[in-house]
């Protein structure tokens, strides 16, 4: 393992992960299934027009990959993560395109999940936002307390704009490292933030499996699994 890179606790870092970081707690990517997210046609079970069409069976969907959540761990890879935030402090962000949670159960605190949560519903109509936990799941379609419209995941779905665009923007401005793990560069505009990135100046890092379609723009590009890659990298960084 060789890095260029040394981090010192003044460093300002952003992360993006994608579904590969969370590959080895054994949730499946869905680039690497034919465009299928856990068997289902992702224009079926990800998208507004989707759930409209069919809600009762989007909501089924949801309630599985919620359910199936109970019996997956964060890895090493998401734990190298909570050490950089350790080292970094404050100066770490991390942007999640993922929807597992898996960075919060492994301890991470700056975490931007700006595709939401499989963790989080909310009503359709008033917008109030309930834990899954908290909701009666039996039923085909949860309902909101409050004004009783249909509830839906806290999922960012194609077509929709994802959360926290604009302070995203801004700490890619300030960054020192973008590194980027687990995606493959084609699901925008997250695939954009790598070329602000390299607008701003920033050195950029990737870990991933294959080589991401905008490889070009990483300075230093790891080939490999995260949960067995990031751990050596963060040790060579913060000592
Ligand atoms: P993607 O499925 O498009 O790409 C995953 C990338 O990870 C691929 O390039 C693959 O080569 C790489 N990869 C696979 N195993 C790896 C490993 N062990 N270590 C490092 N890299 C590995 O994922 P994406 O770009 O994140 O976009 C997919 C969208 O699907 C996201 O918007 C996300 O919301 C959703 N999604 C989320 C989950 C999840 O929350 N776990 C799972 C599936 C899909
Ligand atoms: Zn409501």
């Amino acid at each position: 393992m060789h890095t260029k890179y040394k981090f010192n606790p003044e460093n300002k870092l952003v992360v993006l992960t994608g579904a590969g970081i969370s590959a080895e707690s054994g949730l499946k990517t869905f680039r690497d299934n034919n465009g299928l997210w856990e068997n289902h046609n992702v224009e079926e079970v990800a998208t507004p027009q989707g759930f409209r069409q069919n809600p009762k069976m989007v909501w089924r969907f949801y309630k599985d990959r919620y359910n199936q959540l109970k019996n997956v761990k964060p890895n090493p890879g998401h734990y190298a993560l909570v050490d950089l935030e350790n080292y970094l402090q404050d100066n770490f962000t991390l942007i999640t395109q993922n929807v597992d949670g898996l960075h919060l159960v492994a301890g991470n605190k700056n975490v931007l999940e700006m595709h939401g949560s499989l963790r989080k519903s909310l009503c359709s109509k008033c917008n109030t936002y309930y834990d899954m936990e908290s909701i009666d799941l039996d039923v085909p379609i949860p309902r909101c307390e409050r004004c009783g419209g249909n509830l839906r995941p806290d999922v960012v779905w194609f077509g929709e704009i994802p959360y926290f665009l604009d302070e995203i923007e801004l700490k890619l401005r300030s960054a020192d490292f973008f590194m980027v793990v687990g995606t493959s560069g084609v699901v925008y505009p997250a695939a954009q933030f790598l070329q602000l990135a390299k607008i701003f100046g920033t050195n950029t890092i990737g870990i991933n499996l294959a080589a991401p379609e905008n490889v070009r723009l990483l300075d230093e590009f790891h080939r490999g699994k995260a949960g067995e890659i990031l751990p050596q990298l963060v040790k060579l960084w913060t000592n």
